[in-house]
């Protein structure tokens, strides 16, 4: 009698890397985001590694998991979420293309939207149809000007979480924030890599507005590539514009003047004392100098850099959120991800959620 082996109608493990690639994941970003601490050489070797490699992968990156494994399918993102984006209208975002190569990063962000979400344990309240004034007089009553750290804490007392988020493969796509409604939250996720809490609050502003303007219709995920405001933005992106520099300067419409040439300490100075003057965050004035005029960028990055000395803006926004996730609702392998994604350290985590536990 003859025995007739039947192949598992799978691809290989090296077939299933070779295919992630078109996403511009490569082997050394599938290895240090996409599998579990554990995955190691020998495992990888196992009859059953394929299919655990693949369900990890499409968990974690937001991948549809048959398509991973089916030699016939091509590799998709979840399909649920692909009509959803909504991406700034600049010259080339109606290009199929930038479209294309922005769904990676999109859809990793997302799932870490998603994560967030379902963990965070503040309850949401609407700030729709709150004005950039309403929300600024509210922040001034306890701070001096509307800083990173106001903005965290306003968004957590109305339940808005903000991660920041950027382990995307280097290649791809990217954006500087996004935000989107999960689990009856919103959510906003800043991208940007940007050590300065003036330049990410302006960010967060921005997506803040996209809330209270009621732009974020049923799972609409908005993602913006540039905030800049010389760009030909549609009417949303403006209007969040304008709510974004009156919540922050205080007028939809201000624009601080220096004299042409300004060196950056001297910028420093005399935001710093406008600062003072107009309950304006330094950082943010001094951002305001680079804001029309690209070549004066380099000093406005070098004055906000002088006030907001040994800032680290993503930690600080993730180091607040994590203290209001309830990490142990998670699963093992969604808690190594979030904290991986999240850039924070899963043993302080799992120690403190320890010391969390009732003593007996
Ligand atoms: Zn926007």
């Amino acid at each position: 009698m003859t025995q007739t082996k039947v192949k598992p109608n799978y691809v290989d493990l090296k077939t299933l890397y070779d295919r992630l690639r078109k996403f511009g994941f490569n082997q050394d970003f599938i290895l240090s985001n996409g599998l579990p601490d554990w995955w190691c050489e020998e495992y990888e070797a196992s009859s059953d590694a394929v299919v655990t490699a693949a369900a990890y992968l499409s968990r974690r990156f937001n991948l549809d998991l048959p398509s991973l494994l089916n030699p016939e399918l091509n590799p998709i993102f979840d399909a649920e979420s692909k009509a959803l984006f909504k991406t700034v209208k600049n010259q080339d975002a109606n290009d199929e293309n930038v479209k294309a190569e922005l769904a990676v990063a999109q859809n990793l962000a997302l799932r870490v939207a998603e994560l967030i979400a379902y963990t965070y344990k503040c309850q949401y309240q609407s700030i729709v149809g709150m004005t950039a004034k309403e929300i600024r007089a509210a922040i001034l009553d306890k701070y001096t000007s509307v800083t990173l750290e106001a903005l965290l804490a306003f968004c957590n007392e109305y339940g808005i979480p903000i991660g920041h988020f950027a382990e995307f493969p280097t290649k791809v796509k990217k954006f500087f924030g996004m935000v989107t409604q999960s689990k009856g939250h919103p959510v906003i996720v800043v991208s940007l890599c940007d050590l300065s809490p003036s330049r990410l609050s302006f960010i967060i502003a921005h997506e803040l507005g996209h809330i209270a303007l009621g732009h974020l219709e049923d799972g609409l995920i908005i993602s913006e590539q540039n905030l800049g405001m010389l760009d030909l933005l549609d009417d949303d992106e403006s209007a969040a514009n304008e709510f974004a520099a009156e919540l922050i300067l205080g007028q939809p419409d201000r624009v601080y003047y220096f004299p042409h040439y300004m060196t950056a300490e001297v910028l420093s100075e005399s935001a710093m004392e406008k600062s003072r003057r107009d309950r304006v965050d330094a950082g943010s004035i001094a951002w305001n100098y680079g804001w029309y005029k690209t070549s004066h960028f380099p000093v406005a990055r070098k004055a906000a850099g002088l006030i907001e000395k040994n800032s680290n803006a993503p930690q600080q926004i993730n180091r607040y959120l994590s203290k209001s996730l309830d990490w142990d609702s998670l699963s093992n392998d969604y808690r190594e991800y979030l904290a991986l994604a999240l850039g924070l350290d899963i043993v302080e985590i799992i120690e403190e959620s320890w010391n969390c536990l009732p003593v007996s």
